[in-house]
């Protein structure tokens, strides 16, 4: 009997987003992404959220690396807080390495972590683990797919990707190497991208879009043009620079992650703008305004990022204005959109022009539609299948695909989060599951939980009423008139009356509580919140937050 496989699922199977897997073989474990993800408009405050790094913390002993598929957020975003309490090497290609610095420099925690760049094609020994790395092309350059050689045989893990056959890059998804590991050890268990699982048909392939920008630059030679895309896809930039470029125009980053992640693709060799194309954003007005073009940060529509600032006329270095092109070369995340559609109305308020996607193929995806998923399918001949990255529906939709394609339908696992599954000379199946649930982070505090949440959500619906009595420590009669003040529920100045009925409610609560005999805090408290709570829901049909603050003298 061969000794088992498992994985552990912490994030990113049942949400886009927070992506972290650790393979367990010999009692080592290997991390596979550790990624955040953006919060929705429900989590009032929140800026991000993290899987739940409990189960890890408890096996910390036994970590031996993380690997980094690629340079996205949803991938390694959560590096700069799970180091605060584990200490382990982390591999990747340079590019990822070298976007996954950056973060962890900045939270200080480059001490606690080894950053060790693997090439593509490379087959190495991290612990028991052997790994292989695949080049996988997708929306931020040098992706890998990752094949792990067990004792149970290879599980092949796809990463984000796309089968992009003319990249801007000429580094294709490695077809051939997945087909030879297929036909040679075979694929005993394939773990597959799933984000575009519902779509139809094949992604377009990326320099279609540089086709597309080239004519709106000849089209809008007249104006000055701003760009918006996503800092991390340098492919994107690259297009951009050269549309820029061959229109006569100079080039100016603007957004302090663009600027980074210009200057290292450049310094990698993985981005050619020529240097007397390049301009500081400084001196953009040195420069006639149809010979310029800034590519900038804020496609999201994030608050305080370049572009948003520039269509609330706020932004340092450049006003809008009726002279100008603005191109969004993105797409709007799910959760996104009404931050993306107020900053388009905000930019065409300034007078300005602004191609979009919804306008112009100006943006391809970056994950495989149902055609490529199912190419992949029939390359790896999985004997057992798990689709990950992914809300429920689209896993549920890859596990059909799979389905179709031949893997037997007991052979594929509908995972989720927490889910520990386990791969043995039995075949496949759930064997555990660990804490997985989400890690909300507001600003540096790490963790925000559940009920801080519900309470910012009542009282951004519902407000709140503080209700303030002062009794007498012994008796816990009444000292004064109760004070009641409020936020959000109803405007005071204007219910005057109202307050003063409830304050009444107030003073009989509390002395039928006196008369009763209870004279302990909680005890007060409790029949405030209830005498208000019911006379707020009679008087106005809405439950605020009540919060009695009872005082002793
Ligand atoms: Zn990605
Ligand atoms: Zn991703």
């Amino acid at each position: 009997m061969t000794a088992p496989v498992r994985i552990v699922f912490l994030g990113g199977l049942g949400e886009i987003g927070r992506n972290c897997a650790i393979v367990e073989q010999d009692d080592r474990l290997i991390i596979l992404d550790c990624g955040l993800m953006f919060p929705d408009a429900e989590m009032l405050g929140i800026d991000l959220v993290l899987p739940d790094f409990t189960w890890l913390r408890e096996n910390a002993h036994r970590v031996e690396a993380c690997i980094i598929t690629h340079g996205h957020e949803d991938h390694m975003g959560g590096l700069s807080y799970l180091l605060r309490d584990l200490s382990f090497p982390i591999y990747g290609s340079h590019l990822t390495l070298g976007l996954a610095r950056n973060r962890i420099e900045e939270a200080g925690l480059l001490h606690r972590t080894e950053l060790i760049p693997v090439v593509d094609g490379e087959r190495r020994r991290i612990g028991p683990f052997d790994c292989e790395f695949i080049p996988v092309t997708h929306s931020v350059p040098h992706g890998f797919a990752t094949a792990f050689h067990t004792p149970q045989g290879v599980i092949l893990h796809s990463g984000d990707f796309k089968i992009d056959l003319t990249p801007v890059d000429g580094r294709v998804t490695d077809l051939a190497r997945i087909g030879a590991l297929a036909a040679g050890p075979g694929i005993r268990l394939l773990l597959s991208d799933s984000t575009n699982a519902e779509e139809p048909g094949h992604t377009a392939s990326e320099i279609t879009v540089g086709k597309v920008l080239r004519n709106l630059f000849a089209e809008h030679a007249g104006k000055r043009i701003i760009t918006a895309c996503f800092a991390s896809h340098i492919h994107r930039v690259q297009q951009i620079a050269d549309a820029a470029v061959a229109n006569g125009r100079v080039v100016a980053t603007l957004g302090r992650s663009m600027a980074k992640n210009v200057a290292l693709a450049r310094q990698m060799g993985l981005l050619t703008i020529p240097d007397a194309s390049l301009v500081d954003i400084e001196r953009i007005g040195d420069h006639d305004p149809r010979r310029v073009c800034v590519i900038s940060t804020g496609s999201q529509g994030e608050p305080m990022s370049a572009l948003s600032l520039m269509a609330a006329g706020e932004n340092k270095w450049l006003k809008v204005g009726d002279g100008d092109t603005i191109i969004i070369s993105a797409h709007a995340i799910p959760g996104n959109e009404y931050s993306v559609n107020k900053v388009i109305d905000g930019l065409y308020r300034l007078g300005a022009e602004v191609v979009h996607s919804g306008l112009a193929s100006v943006h391809v995806t970056g994950h495989a539609k149902s055609e490529e998923l199912k190419t992949l399918l029939s390359l790896a001949q999985p004997a057992n299948f798990i689709p990950v990255h992914g809300e429920f529906r689209h896993l549920t939709h890859h596990a059909r695909l799979a389905i179709e394609m031949g893997v037997p339908e007991n052979n594929v696992l509908l995972a989720e989060d927490g889910d520990v599954i386990q791969l043995s000379d039995d075949g496949i199946d759930f064997v555990a599951s660990v804490p997985a649930g989400y890690l909300y982070v507001d600003g540096i505090v790490g963790d925000v939980g559940h009920g801080v949440l519900r309470d910012r959500r009542v009282l951004s619906e519902e407000g709140v009423i503080v209700v303030v009595v002062t009794v007498d420590v012994k008796s816990g009669e009444l000292l004064a008139r109760p004070e009641i003040i409020t936020k959000g529920w109803v405007f005071a100045p204007e219910a005057e009356a109202l307050l003063e009925e409830a304050r009444q409610r107030v003073v009989d609560t509390l002395e039928q509580a006196a008369n009763e005999g209870s004279s302990d805090i909680e005890t007060l408290k409790r029949h405030v919140r209830q005498a208000v709570g019911r006379f707020v829901n009679e008087k106005t049909k809405r439950r605020p937050m009540i919060v009695p603050v009872v005082m002793e003298a």
